[in-house]
């Protein structure tokens, strides 16, 4: 596995395999890499000749309250769980490498960065638009791969990729679970036993959530009601930022479920931050359009 440091020479490697008819898989990460990273490389492998993963905290995604500086990092564990997985490059770059004295261009992120992560982190969607756009510049794949576990976020880069013609394919990658539904996150790390048993509150919310939509509810109020209960019963969350029925592909919100939907959530467990999603379903048919 190479480890690539610069832009320029993850781009000179990139075009080297292209040329000989290579087709890549790009798999953009912020480290500290567990099973629902994985699962991203796997499909990567499995759909393309040769897989580059990235591992870079970008600083620009995070506002000066939040998490950066305590970002977990875990870069030898990284190396050893994507070299046993068999790609053929990671790019790691540092910061001034990506982010040079002077750098003053960024991308204005599409319509719908504007709502739910957009209104809890105003400048977050700016930082990703950037720096994915930067990471598709310097790894020129053919599909790069994304976790539906940032639902809104994979939303806003499949649009800046149609929009700016980027000629990427992006592939969405299904959301990776603890066996007790807790949907996996580098930010689980931060988590007490505690705190580790109150995140599990988000995915009983989604849960639940299915069953009522099982059981014939349609109304998108009762529905949110019912999830914002779960989520602060008992030892419950700390805060709740959204617990939301939206449009599946507009993320416009809905008032009753006629049409493709996903039930997204976001919320404080102590000082931790989680998102949690679902497509919804009733009986067979799927709501989220998959
Ligand atoms: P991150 O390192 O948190 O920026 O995540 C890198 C990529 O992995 C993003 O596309 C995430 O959506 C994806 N990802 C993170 N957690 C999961 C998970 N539990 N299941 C599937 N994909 C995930």
């Amino acid at each position: 596995m190479e480890i690539l440091s610069t832009p320029s020479e993850a781009r000179q490697f990139t075009r080297s395999l292209r040329a000989k008819g290579i087709r890549i898989g790009l798999v953009p990460t912020m480290g500290a890499l567990h099973a629902g990273h994985l699962s991203l490389v796997n499909q990567s492998q499995q759909a393309c000749d040769a897989t580059i993963a990235t591992i870079f905290v970008n600083p620009t995604q995070f506002a000066p309250s939040e998490d950066l500086s305590r970002y977990p990092r875990t870069l030898e564990q990284d190396y050893e769980m994507l070299e046993a997985a068999g790609i053929a490059a990671v790019f790691v770059p540092r910061v001034e490498s990506m982010y040079p004295p002077g750098f003053s261009t960024y991308v204005d992120p599409p319509e719908i960065a504007r709502t739910l992560e957009g209104n809890c982190r105003p400048e977050h969607f700016r930082g990703v638009t950037t720096v994915v756009m930067k990471l598709f510049q310097a790894v020129p794949a053919d599909s790069a791969f994304f976790g539906k576990k940032d639902y809104q976020q994979w939303k806003v880069i499949e649009a800046m990729s149609r929009d700016l013609d980027v000629g990427v394919d992006v592939v969405a990658c299904e959301i990776i679970r603890e066996s007790d539904g807790l949907a996996l996150s580098s930010r689980n790390r931060y988590l007490d036993p505690n705190e580790r048993r109150r995140a599990l509150r988000l995915s009983m919310a989604l849960k639940e959530l299915e069953q009522a939509i099982s059981a014939g509810e349609r109304d998108v109020a009762t529905l949110q009601d019912g999830m914002r209960q779960v989520l602060v019963s008992g030892d419950g969350v700390s805060q709740i930022d959204y617990a939301v029925i939206v449009n599946a592909n507009t993320l416009v919100p809905l008032s009753t479920l006629d049409r493709p939907a996903v039930a997204l959530i976001a919320a404080r467990v102590g000082q931790t931050r989680l998102i949690d999603n679902r497509e919804l379903c009733f009986g067979s048919k799927l709501l989220g359009g998959r």
